[in-house]
């Protein structure tokens, strides 16, 4: 496996010739602490090698962190050396909690993780068609879970939002296709509602920033990750870098037409690949064919018992999406094609037609060696992709940039708190 240092910065070396020391601090706290996350109980001396970084900088972040009670030292084990003994080094399990929520038109899924990214709580609640009322129940949730745990706000590090939805770079949901959403600052209204750092982004490029943290993709640069929920979004990463596109709306696979004038699809457009392969679009499919299913479980599970509409409409699915990956191989020619969400719970009937599709379409020297595989995340992609968000957005704070900071914005934090809870209308 690649070390994850490896894949996320450039080396050292170059970095100082190029940006100033500030931000190369910046760099060296998120290795140290990727490293820590991978290799929990590493000696100084292991964080040194899986870092690339001298012993003195392991060794002033290594106090930043402690400082900010994000690292322990625990007991290592003595494999007989001689000398002082050393002491091991992992993340604080009492550090802080990342939330990560996954915000969707019919249901919210929000994960509380320690610091490094171990689940501790899951909630699943109904969604709504109301932006108010959604980005207001994410928020009363989140602030449950914390009083459920006898946490408070001060202890959240970052809380991270995928959106299912056209997310510009500033933040602003410009569409969402499922959600009846235009034109929706949304991430300033969950930073008015929450009272800690909040950040958001497109749904599926939240869940490939956790694929390539603690999913399927940690140990590839090149790959597309497909999510299908009430939609079909993908991420592309390139050389290890996200590909936004100018804009920041690259990687809508759900609106590629493959069915020329044909189903209705959220968008407003006709056949797009969303309108047959899609959690929504699959089981209205099945309703067709009459066979009402709550969830794509069900409709899994008719397909394993040989129902013959559940195996046409997952099959048919995955032909279309293999058609569409077929192009993408070779526009892009990743290393790995992952399929997450809604898919991966239908992956068994879908996967066979995607791959025979892919097989017959793409040119072989594109797709040759490249491997389709489903999330190691799962159903919970998105919502791990909110806690690689906050992670991300908690390891670029401005004041890692001069240590101390950070412990004030915790505090205040903390009083802020105490006044959302305060002007919070009930039952919100
Ligand atoms: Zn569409």
């Amino acid at each position: 496996m690649v070390p994850r240092g490896a894949l996320r910065a450039p080396p050292v070396a170059a970095v100082e010739v190029h940006v100033n020391t500030a931000i190369i601090r910046q760099l060296n706290v998120s290795r140290v602490f990727h490293a820590l996350r991978e290799h929990p109980g590493s000696s100084q001396r292991e964080l040194v090698r899986f870092t690339g970084l001298d012993r003195a900088t392991v060794s002033t972040v290594v106090a930043q962190l402690e400082g900010e009670d994000l690292v322990e030292r625990i007991p290592k084990p003595s494999r007989g050396r001689a000398g002082r003994p050393e002491k091991a080094l992992r993340l604080s399990e009492t550090g802080g909690w990342f939330v990560g929520v996954r915000l969707d038109p019919r249901e919210l899924h929000i994960v509380a993780t320690t610091v490094d990214a171990r689940p501790l709580a899951i909630r699943q609640e109904l969604g709504s068609s109301d932006v108010t009322v959604a980005v207001r129940r994410v928020g009363a949730i989140v602030c449950e879970l914390a009083a459920s745990h006898d946490v408070t706000l001060d202890h959240i590090l970052g809380v991270g939002v995928g959106v299912a939805g056209l997310m510009d770079r500033d933040g602003r949901l410009a569409l969402g296709p499922n959600l009846g959403w235009h034109d929706v600052p949304i991430l300033d209204l969950l930073r008015a509602e929450l009272p800690v750092p909040v950040y958001a982004d497109n749904d599926t490029k939240a869940a490939a920033l956790a694929e390539t943290l603690f999913g399927s993709c940690r140990d590839v640069l090149d790959f597309v990750l497909v999510i299908g929920h009430a939609g079909i979004g993908s991420a592309l990463y390139q050389g290890g870098m996200l590909q936004r596109g100018w804009r920041g709306y690259a990687g809508e696979l759900g609106h590629v037409k493959v069915v020329p004038g044909g189903r209705a699809c959220g968008c407003g457009g006709r056949g797009c690949l969303e309108a047959y392969a899609s959690e929504n679009a699959i089981l209205a499919r099945m309703a067709e064919g009459g066979r009402s299913c709550a969830d794509l479980r069900e409709a899994a599970r008719l397909a394993e018992q040989g129902d013959a509409v559940a195996r046409e409409v997952l099959e048919d699915a995955g032909a279309k999406l293999g058609t569409v990956l077929a192009t993408v191989l070779n526009l892009t020619n990743p290393h790995r094609i992952v399929l997450g969400g809604g898919l991966a719970q239908v992956a068994d009937t879908l996967l066979p037609a995607l791959k025979r599709v892919i097989a017959r379409d793409a040119l072989g020297l594109a797709s040759e060696g490249v491997a389709v595989k489903v999330s190691s995340l799962g159903e919970e992609a998105v919502a791990m992709g909110g806690v690689a968000l906050a992670m991300e957005g908690f390891l670029s704070l401005p004041s890692w940039l001069s240590g101390g900071h950070f412990r004030l914005r915790r505090n205040g934090a903390a009083s802020r708190s105490k006044e959302a809870a305060e002007v919070r209308p009930e039952g919100s």
